[in-house]
């Protein structure tokens, strides 16, 4: 089988334009995979565009090696375009062999996965607004959510932000309970010391995690941190090299890691579990991009035994996303079921992603005061 063509589809959603591959083959199969960077689109289209020449005429039916090889064409760099399009390649395998992409990495350990939601809180960084909007997620059966409550904190935190942050923490436990877990997203925000007065205030409200309390690529200051408060320290998101797991692991002191598969590609992501594996640690993927991402990340932890939670954005997505793919697994009771169709299971709709073109303001500004909004400046 030869890939014949590739194609790019940036589709508008509002506070993150998403970036799809279809990877055409000359048998008819078509494979699809995303490379949504989230802070930056058209880098990415771009990065897509210039490994055109190194894929057309490849046989799609090895991924690991169709990847390897556009890694090596880079001077052993991934990207977020080398992973896409070795994502479609898995598809395509699937497809071929008429069988989920769960089946072809050893089959299901779990029939439905836990899930916690994100993105549930567009509004006001208000105590009350938070407790109001936990309390929805829970009454549709969400039985965990994850929030960064810290507003534009960037390396220091003031007083009287840091007092609203805990304010938030204690209404939404208030809101929800203690049998809902609660997850805090800190973004790479502060240093060491910051983050440890900060996790210390969070201890009462028993996070089941704090992610990214400092910079990701900062190894040793997550081991200080988590050997200093009796909150679970996660990150991994950002990590593009399977050492980067191992050493972190290696530590012993956390053991709960967010592989990311749409950067990483999900052969990589699958040997970062394997790493995981053997330090007996958890693994909680990363996922902040389009419910093609969703399908992909099911796959990949039903697979696996030490899955812990998976990450979703879908309850909050714009009507028209289910026109725009279908076939993906969506949120019933708090869990996913992974879907059974081959390949990935899910499909574009090339007509209906023009629909929803390029938006210039549809970017998250994490470090601006009022992002939690989710909407564009202008319209806030
Ligand atoms: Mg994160």
């Amino acid at each position: 089988m030869k890939i014949v063509d590739l194609k790019t589809f940036v589709v508008g959603n509002p506070w993150k334009n998403w970036v799809f591959i279809k990877l055409y083959t000359d048998e008819g199969l078509t494979g699809l995979g995303e490379a949504t960077g989230g802070l930056s689109t058209k880098p990415w289209v771009g990065d897509v565009d210039e490994l055109r020449r190194h894929v057309i005429g490849e046989d799609p039916l090895h991924p690991d090696r169709l990847a390897l090889k556009l890694i090596k064409a880079r001077y052993l760099s991934n990207s977020k375009g080398i992973s896409a399009i070795e994502q479609a390649s898995w598809d395509i395998l699937g497809k071929s062999l008429n069988a989920p992409l769960w089946q072809i990495f050893g089959g299901k350990h779990h029939e439905t996965l836990r899930v916690y939601a994100n993105g549930w809180y567009r509004g006001p960084r208000d105590p009350a607004f938070f407790a109001e909007s936990a309390a929805q997620m829970v009454a549709k059966g969400y039985t965990a959510l994850k929030f960064d409550p810290f507003g534009g904190a960037y390396q220091q935190i003031t007083k009287e932000s840091e007092d609203l942050a805990i304010e938030i923490v204690r209404a939404v436990r208030q809101a929800v309970g203690r049998s809902v877990d609660i997850l805090i997203e800190a973004h790479d925000r502060f240093t060491v010391g910051t983050a440890v007065r900060v996790g210390r205030r969070l201890e009462e409200f028993e996070p089941m995690w704090i992610e990214t309390p400092v910079r990701s690529y900062d190894l040793a200051g997550h081991i200080e941190v988590a050997r200093s408060i009796r909150v679970p320290v996660v990150l991994g998101e950002a990590f593009g090299e399977l050492r980067q797991f191992a050493d972190l692991l290696a530590h012993r002191v956390i053991d709960i890691v967010q592989p990311e598969p749409q950067t990483l590609g999900p052969s990589a992501a699958r040997k970062t579990m394997a790493i995981a594996q053997a330090y007996d640690a958890l693994v909680a993927c990363h996922q902040a991009q389009s419910p093609f991402c969703t399908a992909m990340n099911a796959h990949l932890h039903a697979s696996i035994p030490h899955f812990l939670i998976q990450e979703n954005f879908d309850d909050g997505a714009e009507p028209w996303t289910w026109d725009v793919l279908s076939g993906v697994p969506r949120v019933e009771n708090g869990v996913l079921r992974v879907p059974d169709a081959p390949g990935w299971g899910v499909e574009l709709n090339e007509d209906e992603a023009l629909q929803h073109p390029y938006g210039e303001r549809n970017f998250l500004r994490l470090f601006e005061e009022g992002w939690e909004t989710r909407r564009p400046k202008s319209e806030q």
